[in-house]
């Protein structure tokens, strides 16, 4: 069973660690740079990007991460989390940092003030079924990805689930709607991952 980290800085942490357990993985917070060494992959949740940002600047855990992820560990954003995986921001707050891990520009709050939260059906590559319940709260969306990301979904025109290697990331919030098909993805990108490792 492989050991997914929650990035518990700020954000919808624990929503994620339940539906990572529903997807038979074992799930933990990150807040340490030890505690990152010790997981299979990780979930950069919902909440702030800025925050996020800043608070793993001041936790040491900007470049532990940086590494980690550059050496393909499987990593899922969602919403904020998607923002932090971006190579570059459209349009970053003052000192706001990203990991990225995701060859692609992101527009933050895209969505508009009339429509900051939102839901939708969304079909997404690789999850089986009905479409996804799309949660969109003042969600970024994807302005552009360079050749090697597979866009996963759209929404009106625009990118809204993306995958690059062993990164995933998502402009909405599965972790908030009970479906678990998302986390189960992840879950299986983290298996492989493992298995190869260990080979
Ligand atoms: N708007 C937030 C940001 O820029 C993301 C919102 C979310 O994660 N729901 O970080």
């Amino acid at each position: 069973t492989p050991l997914i980290g929650v990035l518990a800085l700020q954000g919808d942490v624990r929503e994620h660690l339940i539906a990572l357990a529903a997807a038979d993985a074992v799930a933990r917070p990150v807040r340490r740079p030890e505690e990152l060494a010790e997981v299979d992959g990780l979930v950069i949740p919902g909440g702030e990007s800025t925050t996020i940002s800043k608070l793993a600047a001041l936790f040491g855990l900007l470049e532990p991460l940086r590494e980690r992820i550059a050496a393909g560990m499987p990593v899922y954003g969602t919403c904020a989390g998607l923002i932090m995986l971006a190579d570059k921001i459209l349009d970053p707050r003052s000192g706001q940092e990203t990991l990225g891990g995701i060859d692609m520009i992101v527009r933050r709050n895209a969505f508009g003030r009339q429509n900051e939260s939102f839901e939708a059906a969304v079909a997404v590559t690789g999850v089986d079924g009905d479409p996804v319940e799309g949660v969109f709260i003042r969600a970024p969306w994807v302005e552009s990805v360079g050749a090697s990301v597979e866009v996963l979904a759209e929404h009106e025109g625009h990118i809204v689930a993306v995958r690059q290697g062993n990164a995933l990331a998502t402009s909405f919030h599965p972790e908030l709607t009970g479906d678990h098909r998302l986390h189960a993805l992840f879950t299986g990108m983290v298996r492989t991952a493992t298995a190869r490792t260990a080979a």
